[in-house]
């Protein structure tokens, strides 16, 4: 049984107990001014963290990464300046190899500082195509299980390289679900893939027959991209898996004369949206998506790869850069945001019980901040991390233990 002493809860006043059994919270106490053990073992053999006054919140969520193509603790690669998704994908596949990309040594290190900021389950899309095969799936999942107990990961098979236009890709995809990835992907079936009703019956199909979920990147923006989302809500329907798929990045629904005829699809098919709000890239509208009951997650998308130099795999940075990009200012709007990168993400991934309840996964994180809105606006040192009850990170330094 572990004790955390002294943790400010979101939205209440004075202190409280949060006691931990088997990974999951089983009580929490208000017990502001009640004399407590200090931190360390009691005479029961409990051990007892103190919070020291900080905000405590769920673990952060990560629903959209590509942990196999980073470059974390390697290398300085200088990433190309191309515009398009076509362009880049043809530079990482020709250079990927020089830099002994998938690394299993750079994905621990990024993973490690996800861990450290407080990170405590992410959807990583790894590239399936025929030239690295399995490779990456494979190094993710040597690394997934290296911190297994530290940090969920859950992979998406992910047809970086194209579909329909890359023979040999759909039955690898088939392949990365019986390794182990959960999740099937796909890629701008109009724009980059040039056959969007092969492209999406192809993953539906593999989805449906595999009893996987989806998760599709789709970078088309305008009425193309509109239009390939309300193909998408409508497969969900025929297919019957609302509550499974989800659109990441979505240019395509800011395009204003069909936004909110979209987001009724989507909610009424079961269609989440994941948003990492890049560069000057469209995003998902916050609140709209909030008011019409829409699932909008946040993730960071690529970190320091040969797509892009950016990055540090910070969900609470990521949640501020949300809220920024929708011009949130007040307090609600920046609790949306945290929302994209707590429950919301959670509910993407699979996971209902995500959250500061008693029943919940002891999934937590302490930093220094009185409210859930002033830790979206400051992004403060993460204090302490905790995975399944276990401390994982503590001042922003990673101190879990890896399995081997
Ligand atoms: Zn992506």
């Amino acid at each position: 049984m572990l004790r955390i002493t002294n943790a400010v809860l979101p939205g209440e006043a004075g202190t409280a107990t949060v006691t931990v059994e088997d990974g999951r919270i089983t009580a929490i106490d208000p017990s502001a001014g009640v004399a407590r053990p200090p931190a360390g073992e009691d005479a029961g053999g409990h051990e007892t963290v103190d919070a020291g006054g900080g905000l405590l919140l769920p673990g952060l969520i990560n629903a959209h990464a590509h942990i196999d193509k980073t470059l974390y603790g390697g290398p300085w690669v200088s990433a190309p300046q191309v515009e398009t998704v076509a362009e880049r994908v043809a530079h990482e596949r020709r250079h990927r190899d020089t830099y002994g990309l998938p690394s299993q040594d750079y994905i621990s290190a990024l993973v490690e500082a996800m861990v450290a900021v407080g990170t405590t389950r992410v959807r990583t899309h790894t590239d399936v195509d025929p030239g690295v095969g399995l490779r990456g799936i494979t190094a993710v999942a040597e690394v997934a299980q290296r911190y297994r107990g530290v940090i969920d990961i859950e992979q998406v098979a992910f047809p970086q390289g194209g579909l329909i236009t890359n023979p040999g890709t759909l039955d690898l995809l088939r392949d990365a679900v019986a390794a182990g990835a959960t999740v099937i992907g796909g890629l701008d079936p109009a724009g980059f893939d040039d056959a969007p009703n092969a492209h999406l019956e192809a993953v539906f199909d593999l989805a449906a027959t595999t009893g996987t979920g989806i998760d599709i990147h789709l970078h088309d923006g305008g009425s193309l991209g509109a239009w390939e989302m309300g193909l998408i809500a409508r497969m969900t329907q025929e297919y019957g898996l609302g509550g499974r798929v989800a659109v990441s990045h979505a240019f395509g629904i800011a395009h204003p004369p069909t936004q909110a005829r979209l987001l009724e699809r989507f909610a009424e098919a079961g269609v989440a949206l994941v948003n990492a709000a890049v560069y000057d890239a469209p995003v998902p509208p916050l609140r709209a998506c909030a008011d019409l009951g829409v699932l909008l997650a946040g993730g960071t998308d690529g970190i320091n790869d040969l797509w892009g130099p950016f990055g540090d795999g910070d969900m609470l940075r990521r949640a501020m850069l949300i809220a920024y990009r929708n011009s949130g200012r007040s307090d609600d709007e920046l609790e949306l945001a945290f929302d994209t990168v707590t429950t919301n993400a959670a509910r993407v991934l699979g996971i209902d019980d995500h959250g500061l309840a008693v029943g919940g996964p002891a999934d937590l994180v302490v930093v220094d901040a009185r409210s859930v809105a002033e830790a979206v606006a400051k992004v403060p040192e993460r204090r302490l991390v905790l995975k399944a009850g276990a401390v994982v990170a503590r001042d922003g330094a990673f101190a879990g233990r890896g399995h081997g």
